[in-house]
């Protein structure tokens, strides 16, 4: 009985051990999936109002103003998206 007990244990210990390593692949997998997909933002000139706001929040000063719109430098955008929620109008999506 002790005996079918302990092997009860043992068998959901590697049950569970087996879906916790399943889980973290799969992780991984969707991590590189976003890495991999992410996109560069890009600006709606004719949605964008010029406020600026997003010039300020790009951690990697990819974002400049060109004739009075924001302009994103993609070859220098991590795709963080930050600037993506600051923006009042939605102009910038990814
Ligand atoms: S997504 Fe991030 S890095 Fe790219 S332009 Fe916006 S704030 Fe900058
Ligand atoms: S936050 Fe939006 S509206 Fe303001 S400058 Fe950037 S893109 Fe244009």
């Amino acid at each position: 009985m002790l005996n079918s007990l302990l092997e009860l244990r043992g068998f959901s210990k590697l049950f569970f051990n087996l879906n916790l390593k399943r889980l973290s692949k799969s992780f991984k997998v969707l991590k590189l999936f976003e890495e991999v997909f992410a996109m560069a933002a890009k600006v709606d000139r004719d949605a964008c109002v010029g406020c600026e706001s997003c010039v300020g929040v790009c951690p990697v000063s990819a974002i400049s103003m060109s004739d009075g719109k924001a302009l994103v430098d993609e070859s220098a955008c991590v795709d963080c998206g930050s600037c993506v929620s600051t923006c009042p109008v939605g102009a910038i999506s990814q």
